[in-house]
């Protein structure tokens, strides 16, 4: 089964996927855990042209959202794949619904495009389960330090639409998407999460 954690930066994803994999390794599962983009060599080289900010090295939206493709395409072939063929439990901070939200909803890029041309670049693998964190992205904000990279720099506004991104892409795909109230303590949104997989595993 392949899980992803998605939402704005600030919500905790890295908080709770890091308690969420520990959980399932004490309940005896093998768990492969990543990051999108990164994970492998090259999706991590990618990773690093992506975030840093460059005024030398200008990136487009198209070039962008290809670059992010490029890597979750290594990964699928070099991680996630392999693993769920092996049986085990995939756990990926961020999949492709980080890219249709960044890149088409807030970066203006055509939604059925991004979709297109994610849809080759996993060849058509989704996570079966997404826990969409969600919380006002001034909260969020106060959560993050002062480093912001070079994606959490461009503000409030920025950030609401990606919001309103996610909550639409959890509507389109309320099955496998689950909205998660984030602006609650740590334990008790990982109890939710736990809840939610303990009966999907089951
Ligand atoms: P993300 O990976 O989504 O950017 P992090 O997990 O890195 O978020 O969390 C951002 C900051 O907020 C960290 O300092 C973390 O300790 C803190 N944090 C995470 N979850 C919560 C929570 N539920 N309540 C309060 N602070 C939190």
């Amino acid at each position: 089964m392949f899980f992803s954690f998605d939402g704005i930066d600030g919500v905790g994803k890295t908080t709770q996927m890091q308690l969420f994999c520990d959980w399932l390794v004490e309940q005896r599962h093998e768990v492969v855990s990543c990051r999108d983009p990164g994970s492998t060599p090259l999706g991590e080289r990618i990773r690093e042209l992506l975030l840093s900010s460059d005024e030398a090295t200008p990136i487009e939206a198209r070039s962008e959202m290809l670059l992010y493709m490029a890597a979750r395409a290594q990964l699928v072939d070099e991680i996630v794949q392999p693993a769920l063929d092996e049986g085990k439990l995939v756990v990926s901070d961020r999949f492709l619904l980080a890219n249709v939200v960044y890149q088409g909803y807030a970066g203006g890029l055509d939604i059925a495009s991004v979709r297109a041309v994610g849809a080759i670049a996993t060849e058509g693998l989704s996570p079966d389960c997404t826990f969409l964190l969600d919380m006002s992205p001034e909260n969020a904000s106060e959560r993050m330090g002062d480093q912001l990279d070079r994606m959490e720099s461009r503000g409030n506004a920025y950030r609401n639409r990606l919001r309103e991104g996610f909550l639409a892409e959890a509507k389109l795909q309320s099955k496998s998407i689950h909205l998660v109230d984030a602006a609650r303590s740590i334990d008790v949104i990982q109890a939710e999460l736990r809840n939610i997989a303990g009966r999907l595993l089951a």
